[in-house]
């Protein structure tokens, strides 16, 4: 069993944050902010990919509600969502999850170093995808 399989099981503690019938929400034991929360799919789906539409849709509203709930309860200024598809992208536990992290103005946590295009690289890339 998965790392979080056993946490839905119970079998390892977490700090539950919300729980219904398809969805657990905890806190992330390694937390990038406080707070930092993982919402995961109760049935153990390696990635986006897998996942049924049913189970993406109750999991993507668990992520809703645990956004409403941080901002609520912690008067945090925001937080981004993410989901690490695949080891490459930095996925370290294959089970489906969201993460929801908190932010606060002025935190300077910028994940996301940017490029440009090159003369028609974006023209190029497009007929790769859609092409
Ligand atoms: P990812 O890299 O997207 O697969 O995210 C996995 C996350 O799970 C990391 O942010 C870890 O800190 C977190 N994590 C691993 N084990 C536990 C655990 N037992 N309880 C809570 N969070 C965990
Ligand atoms: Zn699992």
């Amino acid at each position: 069993m998965c790392v979080f399989c056993q946490i839905i099981a119970g079998d390892i503690p977490s700090y539950k944050v919300y729980e219904d019938e398809k969805t657990l929400a905890f806190l992330d034991i390694n937390p990038v902010s406080v707070g930092h929360t993982l919402v995961v799919a109760k049935g153990h789906y390696s990635n986006l990919e897998e996942i049924p539409f049913n189970e993406l849709t109750a999991l993507i509203s668990s992520v809703q509600k645990v956004g409403r709930l941080l901002k609520d309860k912690l008067g945090i200024d925001g937080y981004n969502v993410t989901e690490n598809n695949d080891p490459v992208a930095g996925q370290e536990i294959s089970h489906i999850h969201f993460h929801v992290i908190p932010r606060f103005s002025g935190d300077s946590l910028d994940p996301w170093p940017r490029r440009g295009y090159e003369l028609e690289e974006a023209e190029r890339i497009l007929k790769k995808i859609i092409g």
